[in-house]
């Protein structure tokens, strides 16, 4: 038996959620670091992505194992009250995901997901950053085919982000 009113309920989401926002700040120091620049919480492209690296025309998404339903990692268990409840939200927001992903697929960009799991120990953590900063460098070098003749990256121009300039982007403090 449940015993949470809904305000109950809504005040530990909010809890946990604001929890999430840790994993997503240890991958935005690191990329500022070195040397990346980005943009935080995209409000035009689907998802509201995280982190836009609009030169790498990649969308990075920083995901709760728990409210994005990380299948098979130990930090995705449902609650055992409610079941039913959690199941149908959770499998809401990964439908939700796939259909973003797909969105910025559809218009030039590619996603990145990283698993909070992903980033703990700090061993694990180390790892999964640099196979970040290498999956980007293969991304641009990929886009722009680099001694394939003219870049085809301009014929690809990535959509979503109407006001366009680098001028917006977001400088970590
Ligand atoms: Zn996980």
């Amino acid at each position: 038996m449940d015993t949470m009113s809904p305000q109950q309920r809504h005040k530990n989401m909010a809890a946990i959620r604001s929890a999430d926002t840790k994993p997503e700040m240890t991958v935005r120091r690191w990329l500022h670091s070195r040397g990346f620049r980005y943009r935080l919480n995209h409000p035009r492209l689907p998802g509201h992505p995280d982190i836009v690296l609009r030169k790498y025309r990649t969308c990075i998404f920083v995901n709760g194992c728990f409210w994005h339903g990380h299948e098979g990692c130990r930090y995705f268990r449902l609650p055992k009250t409610n079941v039913d409840f959690w199941r149908t939200k959770i499998e809401r927001n990964r439908e939700r995901d796939r259909r973003d992903y797909q969105a910025l697929a559809r218009l030039g960009w590619h996603t990145i997901v990283i698993w909070e799991c992903s980033l703990k120990p700090a061993s694990v953590c180390q790892r999964t950053l640099e196979s970040l900063e290498q999956t980007l460098y293969h991304i641009y070098l990929a886009d722009r085919e680099v001694g394939n003749g003219p870049s085809r990256a301009l014929e690809y121009p990535v959509r979503g982000e109407e006001d366009g300039g680098d001028g917006k982007m977001v400088a970590e403090q």
